[in-house]
C-alpha cells in the first residue's frame, strides 16, 4: 500500500527568518494524517526547518547535493552534510538543474547511489519538455530518464526512491497537465520501474505528479491511480496554500 507523499520545493525562496516564520505558521495549521510530508528547502534553511518541525512528522529535505564523498568542488554540499543536520530527503535531477546547471542523467544516476550510501531518501525527477511531447516522445523520453536513474540501484533501493514526474513545460507556467496525462506517464513509469525489477517492486514505488499543482487542482490530481503524491512548487510558499493542498 503506496503511502501519499507531498513535497514542497521552496527552489530559491525565502530567507532563514522568513522560513521560521512559515514553520511557525505551518505548524498551527498542520495536522499529523496518513500522508507523509516535506518540505525541500535552500541550504541555509535546512537546519532552522530541521529544528522547527522537530516530533511534528513533517520532513526536510535539500533540493541538489553533489555525487561525491567530499573534494576539492568549490559551492557544492555534500550528503554527509546533509546527514549530519537531520535531513532526510533530497530532491535529485530538478529539470531546472538539468536545463540550468549541467546536470545530467549520468550524474543523476551517481547522486541517486550517493544518497543511498547515506541513508537520504531521494526525490528523482524526470519529464519532458514541450517540444518532446509535441512530437509524441513524452513516454519514451521519460522511461529513458528512468532506466537511467535507476541504473545499478538494487531492488532494495529502487524501492525507496520516490519518482517526480514534472513535465517540463507545466512547471511554474499556470499550465498544469491533465489528470489524465499524468496518471498516463505515472503509469508508465510504474511500468518501466516493473520491466526493471519487478511489478511487486514497482507497485509499491511513490510516484508524484509537480506542475503548478495548487489547492484548487490538487484533489483531481491525487484521486488518479497512479499518482500518489505531489511536488510542489510555487503553491508551498504560502502555509495556507499548501495545508490545503495536503489536505486535499
Ligand atoms: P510549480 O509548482 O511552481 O509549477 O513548480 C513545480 C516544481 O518544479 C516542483 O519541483
Amino acid at each position: 500500500m503506496r503511502k501519499p507523499f507531498i513535497a514542497g520545493n521552496w527552489k530559491m525562496f525565502k530567507t532563514s527568518k522568513e522560513a521560521a516564520a512559515f514553520a511557525d505558521e505551518f505548524k498551527k495549521l498542520y495536522e499529523a494524517s496518513d500522508v507523509q510530508v516535506a518540505i525541500c528547502a535552500p541550504y541555509t534553511q535546512l537546519e532552522t526547518l530541521v529544528k522547527a518541525f522537530r516530533g511534528t512528522g513533517i520532513r526536510v529535505g535539500a533540493q541538489n547535493m553533489h555525487f561525491e564523498e567530499s573534494g576539492a568542488f568549490t559551492g557544492e554540499i555534500s550528503a554527509d552534510m546533509l546527514t549530519e543536520i537531520g535531513i532526510d530527503y533530497c530532491i535529485i535531477g530538478h529539470s531546472e538543474r538539468r536545463q540550468y546547471f549541467g546536470e545530467t542523467d549520468e550524474t543523476v544516476n551517481k547522486k541517486l547511489h550517493k544518497a543511498f550510501e547515506h541513508d537520504i531518501l531521494p526525490i528523482l525527477c524526470v519529464g519532458e519538455v514541450l517540444a518532446q511531447r509535441d512530437a509524441g516522445e513524452a513516454l519514451d523520453v521519460v522511461a529513458l530518464q528512468v532506466k537511467k536513474a535507476f541504473s545499478g540501484l538494487t531492488a532494495g533501493q529502487a524501492e525507496k526512491v520516490t519518482v517526480a514526474y514534472e513535465p517540463v513545460w507545466a512547471i511554474g507556467t499556470g499550465r498544469t497537465a491533465t489528470p489524465e496525462q499524468a496518471d498516463e506517464m505515472c503509469g508508465h513509469i510504474r511500468r518501466t520501474i516493473a520491466e526493471l525489477y519487478s511489478e511487486e517492486l514497482a507497485e509499491n514505488v511513490v510516484i508524484q505528479y509537480g506542475g503548478s499543482v495548487k489547492p484548487a487542482n490538487a484533489s483531481e490530481l491525487m484521486n488518479m491511480y497512479e499518482i500518489d503524491g505531489a511536488l510542489v512548487g510555487g503553491a508551498s510558499l504560502k502555509p495556507e496554500d499548501f495545508i490545503q493542498i495536503i489536505n486535499f
